[in-house]
């Protein structure tokens, strides 16, 4: 049985918001009554969940992998980090029996946030199931693409350090500086609540 969700305040799903800005991060979670729900988020999460049909029905190829399991929608936890999350899908390579963690995306675009995403659920595999994650995978829904993530030291670290800023943040319920290129502001739905920068 999992712990209860205030023993891992970081979801790992915010880590897009903490590296738009880490004050988007906050509103978020200090302030969750500020900010609606929006058709792009509850798109994102409904597209997730459609993929899991037609991803039972194709094949590892497109991961590159002959064979394997597949696990879809796993729960995963951090104690170490403080982070949980639910990833889209695990595969357990057949005959080596490495463990590759699987995040679907509507973007066409791997950016580094979604990296560190999958970072971040590579380590969580790693506390849960004692083995070590050296990769995963974005897969962009709109290319039907798999896209490699190499789970490097670089990664790790810059994954680990923004997850321990955001606990910081939670914990504290601390609003951070603005973010440092203000041209984000323009398009920020938080822009009302930033008097100090717009
Ligand atoms: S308005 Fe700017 S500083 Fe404020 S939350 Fe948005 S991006 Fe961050």
């Amino acid at each position: 049985m999992l712990d209860d969700d205030m023993d891992y305040p970081v979801r790992a799903t915010d880590l897009k918001q903490f590296v738009y800005c880490p004050r988007v991060y906050f509103y978020q979670v200090c302030l969750p009554k500020v900010r609606p729900v929006t058709f792009k988020m509850e798109e994102g999460a409904r597209a997730g969940k459609s993929e899991v049909g037609k991803e039972e029905r194709r094949s590892l190829r497109a991961y590159g992998i002959a064979a394997g399991e597949r696990e879809f929608d796993v729960p995963l936890r951090s104690r170490r980090l403080g982070v949980r999350g639910e990833l889209d899908m695990v595969i357990t390579v057949a005959g080596t029996g490495e463990v590759i963690p699987v995040d679907y995306k509507l973007s066409k675009i791997a950016g580094i946030h979604f990296q560190m995403q999958v970072a971040v659920y590579g380590m969580m595999l790693e506390e849960m199931r004692g083995v070590r994650v050296t990769r995963g995978f974005l897969y962009e829904i709109p290319l039907k693409r798999a896209e490699e993530v190499q789970m490097d030291m670089a990664l790790r670290i810059k994954a680990e350090k923004a997850v321990k800023e955001m606990r910081a943040i939670f914990d504290a319920e601390r609003m951070p500086p603005p973010v440092r290129n203000v041209a984000k502001c323009v398009a920020c739905e938080f822009r009302r609540f930033c008097n100090d920068v717009v």
